[in-house]
């Protein structure tokens, strides 16, 4: 498991659900997307209708399920959660569909994976409110059209732009979040240590806060081990050096690069001799998915300034080759 990445085990995944902001105003940051979803939230009500879908698109680990539970939370419905890749088949989507209930939010992560077989009856769903459920195979088979109640789909992705054009259109309402400040992600981590009653201190959680990657949930990931490392070594205490010391153990850097971010990097710069050089092509080269490495790595890299995309492949860029103390080649833009 990767210490920064997607996946974690049970137990940390019990405790992060523990940290989840219940409500909007506990939601920190992000103020254009909070903004505009408390408008989309207090319109449906002053109508009385389930809201606009909504589809939340950024990097993972910044807020899209929490998101998807506030709004249900604040709707006060029922939040049924599935993602793209377990709806593989249209008679897998017309299951759930035809079973919600009426201003029930269907919380549907990964959106982007959805099987294309499915995604003409998601169309139909959001638009109409009617799925076609269809009887019998070959020429006999019929399509039998089901009223659906009013629904709020929220749909999450990591990419907008992957999601079909006639998809991308039937949502009301588009909110991009972005990676945090390190302010905010102090806050985050602030109110974590207080709920899981860690005693920590502003420049411990500061430190941490700057080598969270500008995500929510590598902070508190963050902010578990340090606190491990604290108490089998350090005072009990979150504190400066607690978190210098077991985030060097865990070789997430000063500027919160982790081990699959520097390997990207460095394969980039020492085997293709900085680029440019193909996604693919760059995941095999470190044994990733390339999944993996455009939706986790690069973004981060990109937005540090140490990798750009161009039209022709991935580059690095002069502050890239340096960040791992090489030289830059002097044919490289800045
Ligand atoms: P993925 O798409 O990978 O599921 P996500 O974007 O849905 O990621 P969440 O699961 O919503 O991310 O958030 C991860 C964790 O980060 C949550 O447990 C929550 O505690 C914390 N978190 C996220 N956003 C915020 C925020 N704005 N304020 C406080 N905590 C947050």
């Amino acid at each position: 498991q990767r210490l920064t990445g997607a996946g974690a085990d049970d137990a940390e995944r019990v405790q992060e659900a523990a940290l989840r902001p219940k409500g909007l105003a506990e939601f920190v940051g992000q103020p254009q997307v909070r903004d505009q979803l408390s408008l989309v939230l207090d319109a449906a009500k002053v109508r009385g209708k389930a809201p606009d879908h909504v589809l939340l698109s950024g990097p993972p680990g910044l807020g899209k399920t929490t998101l998807a539970m506030i709004i249900a939370a604040d709707m006060g419905s029922q939040i049924r959660v599935t993602s793209g890749p377990a709806v593989q088949h249209a008679g897998d989507l017309a299951a759930i569909l035809s079973s919600l209930e009426e201003g029930e939010v269907l919380f549907i992560d990964e959106i982007h994976r959805v099987a294309r077989a499915a995604e003409e009856m998601l169309y139909v769903a959001m638009e109409d409110f009617r799925v076609d459920v269809i009887v019998g195979k070959g020429p006999g088979a019929t399509a039998i059209p089901l009223d659906l109640p009013p629904f709020t789909l929220v749909g999450a992705t990591t990419r907008s732009g992957l999601l079909p054009a006639p998809l991308r259109d039937r949502f009301g309402f588009t909110g991009h979040l972005d990676f945090y400040s390190i302010e905010d992600l102090q806050t985050v981590l602030t109110r974590s240590a207080r709920m899981l009653g860690i005693e920590a201190t502003p420049g411990g959680l500061g430190e941490i806060a700057g080598r969270s990657r500008g995500t929510p949930r590598i902070a508190n990931r963050l902010l578990r081990r340090v606190r491990d490392w604290a108490q089998v070594r350090g005072r009990g205490i979150v504190d400066l050096e607690a978190a210098k010391a077991a985030l060097l153990v865990y070789e997430v850097d000063e500027r919160g690069l982790d081990r699959l971010d520097r390997s990207v990097l460095s394969a980039l710069c020492r085997r293709f001799g900085g680029g440019p050089v193909g996604l693919n092509t760059l995941a095999v080269s470190v044994g990733e998915e390339p999944d993996t490495v455009g939706e986790v790595a690069e973004p981060f890299l990109v937005r540090e300034g140490l990798l750009s995309r161009t039209p022709r492949g991935r580059i690095a860029t002069v502050e890239g080759w340096r960040h791992l103390g090489l030289t830059p080649p002097d044919t490289i833009p800045t």
